[in-house]
């Protein structure tokens, strides 16, 4: 929670989006509103109101580049940042999300859709071999052999790329 600023200049929130606006290898999205009905005892009404900016940095070929790739403004790096204005019956908070919890907010949504995929899949394995079926026969089969195989090889080349770039 934020005090009041009696500077014109505002808070930190205000100096991180001036910092941001107008920057020429920065984009922004716009803000967009969310309103949020929370009814557990009453119905209250949450307005999140955000606005995510994205600062790059880009490749100097001519100065720097060791291999001369030539690949003029590729960017090499960028760092997200989103700022966040709450409102509800008690009153406002803005908040400034750094590009390390946004980073971490995707990361653990990821995980929790490869959880739930895995327990999906450990789901519909126990049920298969509960109702008797022979899971070991398909993988005997040499035509899903030779189909895994060849996923096995198309991942490894996927990720060995990846380590490239
Ligand atoms: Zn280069």
């Amino acid at each position: 929670m934020q005090e009041p600023s009696s500077s014109a200049l505002g808070d930190e929130f205000d100096q991180a989006v001036r910092k941001l606006t107008g920057l020429p290898d920065t984009v922004s999205t716009r803000s967009a509103t969310v309103t949020v009905h929370e009814s557990a005892f009453a119905m209250t009404t949450q307005d999140w109101i955000i606005q995510t900016f994205r600062r790059s940095e880009r490749h100097i070929c001519k100065a720097t580049c060791p291999t001369e790739c030539r690949e003029e403004g590729r960017v090499t790096k960028s760092t997200d940042v989103a700022f966040v204005r709450y409102m509800d019956h008690r009153g406002a908070h803005r908040f400034v999300l750094p590009n390390e919890v946004l980073d971490t907010i995707v990361r653990q949504r990821d995980a929790l859709g490869t959880k739930n995929k895995r327990r999906a899949a450990r789901e519909t394995t126990r049920r298969r071999i509960a109702a008797g079926e022979d899971l070991g026969a398909a993988l005997r089969d040499p035509k899903v052999q030779k189909k895994a195989r060849a996923a096995r090889k198309a991942k490894a080349a996927k990720r060995a790329a990846r380590r490239v770039s």
